[in-house]
């Protein structure tokens, strides 16, 4: 254990070392010396254990070495991208003087170093660090507990690399979704709530790194000052109105954010609730089991988005990202982004030309992120030359069409926003290569400055005089291979072979030749000549860099004085590309304008999947599409689908639960027709899902998972339900589906997919009026089973496994063995016993349960009176008013 308190009797130094790690003690302390980041104590095991660089020792501490290893400054990046994947936090400390100054003070004194930043997994800026796709979210997730068993979460969420910023609110149950859809990089929450142990497996769960952090961070005392300081505002209110729980975690954010930034302020969007219930509700199961974004193992290639995304920039694969995340559930929100779709899908032209535009268009959020963290190089203020006049080409492109639907009209308002003159200034200013970092120098163009022109041709004349004076001194001197040349350790000196130096040494020249080094085969010697020009070209170059520096921050004043408009046209950017992607896909994928509206309605006819169809596809075969109609009465609202293994039913269950999303996002649908009554939450799951890695045995998942559906699922509801009840013996899993289907026909009432291997359950439509039966279609020929992929309405009359089995190479003995038992068993009817269980079983009647929406209704209904009580601003009497007026509520 490190404390300060260990640092006497060590070099100062190390006191050093220890006081500033000490406040840090939860991350990896990069100590800056020289060129190189360096590691102590425990940070240089995990470092170089996680590196793999070599460990070193570096003197002693309370009798034992001292562990330690570095890296280098100029290779920073790569290590702590690899370190922050790791899940680790790092702090960064510099040299905050010129180690000259230090010496200054006495032979014994450090230089001044302090922490500059902290870099966590959901705080980082750099282009190198970050997936170009992805959005990089930060969130913080705060509680505010109601009642003894009751609480509401605060989620606030930004990407710093962007400028996003977003709140919402969700309670216990919803937390978990809400997670979900953000999918974040980093979540912040006080360590109570880290701690409480009804939440420990969300925590533990989750692929995001999680910060837990003293409970000030959270202070909801002080959560509008805090945010008011941040906006550099005087009062919130202007921002809309937000919960308490909402603030408080947004408050927390920025807390959080200025401490790992040390001071530093990134420009964030103004806060902007992001409504939970505007968004169809998708829980984790369902989205990793729908493989929305990722596969089941975790890649992009296979995801629904893979097959979808047509987007050509980075910020419009993030906001396409995004919008899969989080489809939307009002027609009136669909609507626009369908219009936009449709106009673009009908404009083939139009089209490429945008796309050609926004594919050389840089990714200029991040680059402006950067600037305003004073983070950024020269290579992104060309990234903004290039974005600024790529926005203004596309604007122009715009302004010559007609009839623009709203959201196109609108992309182009944002894109007229930013500062026409920005971009010539940019492009006047900057060369054409330019390097990395700004303290390079270099990449302000000729003719820019007068000043810096001026130093510049100093300093060529002064490399002009030095070739003069070689010329000269090779001549005075009588050695050709003289040369003058120049390292950092001597500065510029003359360097000649061996055998000529020796006469450098004797009077005549050695007045004039001063030695300095001898060399194996060369010597070498300074000259007064050569000192002065020296400190010459030294000074000219400390003056062009200052010139320069000097240009990139009023560029970058500039730019962030705009910063605003240049944000709102970025934004525009993304969503140009996004509805311009969409209408690409549609017109390549051959999808239709699905019609959303709020009623119950769930009408595809003709539907594929998204994703199976264009792989089948790509190796020429043809994907077959089916209908599926779950509008209810005539219908049936949940479809009991029956047939062998691999004759299609995950595919089919799933493709109706993707073309929900897709028309929900507002894109056009793999369909001939569609008719979708909104959906406002979409469950899916498959059972006996392997789930060891979490440590419940599979059936136990199943089932918690079933129920998750059972007690949630309402009637706009969308539920896929794949082979649940298996995972268990045949009556127990026969018991429980036929229970749960009992449950969604009579419950839930909800729309719902449900495939089985039971055909016991096809007898259910007899009493179920909402259930229909449904079977994959397969012939045999020559004794193999053909499957056709085709849906048609009634039940499976056989299961077709043996043959499956003999397609899979089973042993002929085996099938034949096989086939015998199947007939004995058949002869025993295994069908009665269900047959029976139809006629005498009560229609199901579940306990009647307070509907959970009226229920949080009622509560909403006080706390929204309550919410809108502030004591502070009422009279006594006003108080005793209020109190009558609540309890008049209950
Ligand atoms: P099940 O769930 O019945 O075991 P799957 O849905 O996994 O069957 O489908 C098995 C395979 O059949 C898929 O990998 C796919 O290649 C093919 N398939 C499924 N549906 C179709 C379809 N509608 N058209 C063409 N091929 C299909």
């Amino acid at each position: 254990k490190l404390e300060p308190a260990d640092a006497q009797n060590v070099t100062p130094m190390m006191a050093q070392y220890l006081e500033i790690k000490a406040g840090h003690p939860n991350a990896l302390l990069f100590y800056r010396m020289g060129d190189f980041y360096e590691l102590f104590f425990e940070d240089a095991e995990v470092a170089s254990k996680t590196l793999g660089i070599v460990l070193t020792k570096r003197g002693k501490h309370q009798g034992e070495d001292i562990a330690m290893c570095g890296v280098p400054v100029v290779r920073a990046d790569e290590y702590l991208q690899r370190l922050i994947a790791y899940g680790h936090r790092v702090a960064v400390c510099e040299q905050m003087e010129d180690p000259a100054e230090a010496k200054k003070r006495g032979s014994k004194s450090v230089v001044k170093r302090g922490v500059v930043r902290l870099v966590t997994p959901g705080t980082i800026t750099e282009e190198t660090l970050l997936e170009p796709t992805r959005a990089n979210l930060l969130l913080a997730v705060a509680r505010l507990r109601i009642s003894d068993h009751e609480a509401r979460f605060g989620l606030a969420f930004t990407d710093i690399s962007t400028g996003e910023f977003g709140v919402s609110e969700a309670d216990a149950p919803g937390l978990a979704a809400e997670i979900a859809r953000l999918d974040p990089s980093e979540i912040v929450l006080a360590e109570s709530v880290y701690e409480d142990g009804e939440l420990g497996s969300l925590w533990r769960e989750t692929r995001a790194a999680v910060t837990p952090v003293g409970r000030d961070v959270f202070d909801g005392a002080q959560a509008e000052r805090r945010l008011a300081a941040f906006y550099n505002v005087g009062t919130i209110d202007g921002f809309g109105t937000f919960s308490r729980a909402e603030l408080v975690a947004a408050s927390g954010l920025v807390t959080y954010i200025l401490r790992t930034q040390v001071g530093q302020k990134p420009a964030l969007d103004p806060l902007r609730r992001d409504g939970a219930s505007a968004h169809m509700a998708i829980d984790a199961a369902t989205r990793t089991n729908l493989e929305l974004l990722r596969t089941t193992s975790g890649e992009r290639s296979g995801s629904l988005f893979d097959a979808i995304d047509r987007t050509v920039t980075a910020g419009g694969g993030r906001l396409l990202a995004q919008w899969l995340a989080s489809p939307l559930v009002r027609p009136e929100a669909i609507m626009p982004r369908q219009d936009a779709v449709a106009f673009f899908a009908e404009q083939a032209l139009l089209r490429g030309q945008i796309r050609t535009r926004l594919k050389s268009a840089p990714d200029i959020a991040r680059s402006m992120a950067r600037l305003a963290l004073d983070r950024a190089g020269p290579r992104d203020l060309a990234a903004l030359r290039e974005g600024l006049a790529g926005i203004a080409l596309l604007e122009g492109l715009l302004q010559r069409q007609t009839d623009l639907p709203p959201v196109v009209a609108a992309i182009l308002t944002a894109l007229a926003r930013p500062d026409q003159s920005l971009a010539p200034r940019l492009t006047a200013a900057l060369q054409e290569d330019l390097p990395l970092l700004k303290r390079d120098g270099g990449f302000v163009r000729t003719g820019f400055s007068a000043e810096l022109d001026e130093t510049r041709a100093l300093r060529d004349e002064s490399r002009r005089v030095i070739a003069g004076l070689q010329a000269r001194y090779a001549e005075e001197s009588e050695v050709r291979q003289l040369k003058i040349k120049h390292n950092n350790m001597i500065g510029y000196f003359v360097e000649v072979p061996q055998q000529a130096g020796e006469a450098f040494l004797q009077p005549g020249l050695r007045e004039t030749y001063v030695h300095r080094q001898t060399m194996a085969g060369a010597m070498r010697f300074s000259t007064a000549e050569l000192s002065t020009l020296e400190s010459r070209i030294a000074s000219a170059a400390d003056r062009a860099l200052a010139v320069e520096l000097q240009v990139f921050a009023d560029l970058a004043q500039a730019l962030l004085a705009d910063g605003a408009a240049i944000r709102a046209a970025t934004e525009a950017l993304a969503l140009l590309d996004v509805i311009v992607a969409l209408a690409v896909l549609a017109d390549e994928e051959n999808y239709a304008r699905p019609l959303v509206d709020a009623s119950l309605a769930f009408a595809i006819e003709g539907g594929r999947h998204p994703v199976v169809e264009q792989a089948l596809k790509r190796e020429g075969k043809p994907f077959v599409a089916n209908d599926c109609d779950l509008t209810g009465e005539k219908s049936g609202a949940i479809w009991l689908l029956t047939g062998p293994n691999m004759a299609g039913k995950s595919t089919f269950l799933r493709q109706n639960a993707l073309i929900a999303v897709l028309a929900q996002i507002g894109s056009f649908v793999p369909a001939r027709k569609a008719h979708i009554g909104a959906v406002d939450a979409l469950f899916s799951r498959v059972g006996a899902a392997d789930d060891l890695a979490r440590g419940r045995s599979t059936f136990m998942v199943e089932m918690v998972e079933t129920a998750a559906i059972l007690n949630q699922a309402g009637p706009h509801a969308l539920v896929i339900l794949d082979e649940i009840g298996r995972g268990t013996a045949t009556f127990d899993g026969l018991s429980i589906a036929w229970a749960a289907i009992e449950n969604l026909s009579a419950v839930n009432r909800c729309r719902a997919l449900f495939a089985t291997h039971y055909h016991e359950l096809t007898q259910l439509t007899k009493k179920l009026p909402r259930l229909a039966n449904a079977t994959m279609r397969v012939t045999e020929w020559h004794g193999d089973v053909v499957f056709l992929h085709e849906v048609v309405p009634g039940a499976a009359d056989r299961s077709y496994g043996i043959q499956v089995a003999k397609l899979a190479g089973m042993p002929a003995a085996v099938v034949e063995r096989a086939r015998t038992v199947l007939a004995q068993l058949e002869a025993t009817d295994r069908q009665a016993p269900t047959a029976k269980l139809v006629d005498d079983l009560p229609l199901f009647a579940a306990a009647p349960r307070p509907a959970p929406q009226a229920a949080v209704k009622q509560k909403d209904e006080l706390g929204e009176a309550l919410d809108a009580l502030d004591p502070n601003d009422m009279t006594p009497r006003q108080a005793l008013d209020a109190l009558f007026s609540l309890k008049a509520k209950r």
